[in-house]
């Protein structure tokens, strides 16, 4: 077998620095995908970048091997990247280094494993032993409901092959992890005056007695035997009243569940409804909304892969790969479950320790090691 080619190490920590610069937290990847995709063309690189929706492509990239009948393998990072906002130590979006830290606004969620996938195409282009096609999905708007590999999949594919999704699993790999429902409910009441109490309907005092019972939620669903720490439920936002001295027309939270495979969006409302309806207090109304579905990724502990990926790491590492299926990764939501949807075999394995905290860092010799793993996975893979 031929040697991969090295991934350049320098050339990749500084592009970290570049996309960790730009600002993506809030649908406003589309200067980035700009940035990426104009360094890949200048490098010489075949690059699709369509919208899908105004503004905001997908960064597409099919870099060919020597013999484009292998099936190709897929490495998939969203450019879309939320990070902590205040009290970082210094700007998060000019990156700094640290020893072997990188520092930065989304660093470890996902800018760079972003990064490290980047590099590793660059890389493959220069290859001349690359035996299969390495294809670059960038995507646009991971959060909340993985449009932009949804997008891609959907009108190119491939729909055979191998995927690697480089979300941060901190060098370890996942195969299987559950998926999640987002929801928001409304409470309404009626206002009034503190002088005429007893006139009014209190929505908020109704959306704390639901909140403070949405920890006890019975969540219809099969245990799992490896998402044993699923499902589980949160409410993070809570909002409600107009003024100090009124009675709250109006009060809503925002919740997330993580769910098990045999779960549905049908399952999970029809939960909630029945605990809206056990603690609704007479005169309010409420209203359930689910406002993001996403789905489980249930993939196999042996695989093609998962053998292709264990020996790149081994090569490029020294040591085995830890194959990881506790929290926090069995609550991450990954375009690995659209990716194995759509037909591909694939798992998810990244640099970085994710943590939504400031002054959030990449461990910069774990980047260089990831996209040389993803370079020589495709090396690994047997030919057919
Ligand atoms: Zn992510």
């Amino acid at each position: 077998m031929a040697n991969p080619m090295q991934v350049n190490r320098k050339s990749l920590l500084s592009l970290a620095k570049d996309v960790i610069s730009y600002q993506t937290d809030r649908d406003n990847e589309g200067a980035l995908a700009q940035y990426l995709a104009d360094r890949l063309r200048s490098n010489g690189l075949q690059v699709h970048d369509e919208d899908v929706v105004a503004g905001r492509p997908n960064v597409i990239v099919r870099v060919p091997g020597r013999d484009s009948s292998q099936l190709p393998l897929v490495i998939n990072a969203h450019m879309d990247g939320a990070y902590h906002l205040g009290g970082w130590s210094r700007d998060p979006l000019e990156g700094w280094i640290e020893g072997d830290k990188l520092f930065g606004a989304a660093a470890s969620d996902m800018k760079g494993g972003l990064a490290s996938m980047v590099a590793a195409i660059e890389s493959a282009a220069k290859d001349k032993s690359l035996p299969r096609d390495i294809i670059l999905h960038a995507v646009m708007h991971h959060d909340t409901v993985g449009l932009g590999a949804k997008y891609v999949l959907a009108s190119e594919g491939p729909f055979e092959g191998f995927g690697i999704c480089g979300e941060p699993t901190n060098m370890g790999v996942v195969y299987t992890h559950g998926g999640a429902v987002k929801f928001k409910i409304t409470v309404t009441g009626k206002a009034s005056h503190i002088s005429r109490i007893e006139d009014g309907v209190d929505a908020l005092s109704a959306a704390v007695a639901i909140y403070s019972k949405i920890p006890q939620i019975k969540l219809t669903h099969k245990n799992h035997e490896v998402l044993t720490d699923l499902p589980r439920v949160l409410v993070g936002v809570l909002n409600g009243g107009i003024a100090a001295g009124c009675i709250a027309p109006e009060a809503s939270m925002l919740g997330d569940v993580r769910t098990l495979p045999d779960m549905t969006r049908e399952t999970v409302y029809d939960d909630l409804k029945k605990l809206v309806d056990e603690f609704a207090v007479d005169g309010c109304t409420y209203k359930i909304k689910l406002t993001a579905v996403q789905k489980s990724f249930v993939g196999k502990k042996e695989s093609t892969l998962m053998t292709a990926l264990s020996n790149s790491y081994k090569k490029v590492r020294g040591s085995e790969i830890e194959v990881i299926t506790k929290m926090p990764t069995q609550a991450f939501v990954t375009d690995t479950a659209d990716m194995s949807a759509i037909g591909l075999e694939a798992l998810v394995f990244g640099p970085g320790d994710w943590k939504y905290l400031p002054d959030e860092f990449i461990s910069i010799k774990d980047m260089g090691d990831a996209a040389q793993i993803y370079l020589n996975t495709a090396y690994e893979l047997p030919l057919r």
